[in-house]
């Protein structure tokens, strides 16, 4: 077999890209930049789109996470944040159930409730 048969078999079985050392795509013999270059990511092509946007937010995520600021709306963390990667209002946002609007009574309740702040 010759060896470049061999190369690309040993990278499918790896889960590698095909033409490059990266991590190929779900399902894919090739990475995001390899099938790009191909022209084989489009507009239309909404599974592979969606890997992209992932792997954006995983560096977004990594980013803000390095630089303290919370993850999903990159507001600065400050002290009662500590030990968490999100700003107190995204984690409420994320808790509390998707009934009834936000006020200022209940996002304190909520606080409390879900242990989203510190506990003095
Ligand atoms: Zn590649
Ligand atoms: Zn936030």
């Amino acid at each position: 077999m010759p060896s470049r048969e061999r190369y690309i078999e040993k990278h499918r079985d790896q889960g590698l890209c095909i033409r490059c050392p990266n991590e190929a795509m779900p399902g894919r013999y090739l990475c995001p930049k390899c099938a790009r270059k191909q022209g084989i990511i489009n507009k239309n092509n909404y599974e592979i789109n969606r890997s992209y946007r992932l792997e954006y937010r995983r560096n977004q995520v990594d980013k803000y996470k390095k630089e303290g600021r919370c993850t999903e709306c990159s507001a600065p963390l400050d002290e009662e944040d500590r030990g968490f990667v999100t700003c107190l209002t995204c984690r409420i946002k994320a808790t509390v159930p998707r009934t009834g609007r936000l006020n200022a009574i209940n996002y304190a309740h909520y606080a409390r409730k879900f242990q989203l702040v510190p506990v003095r």
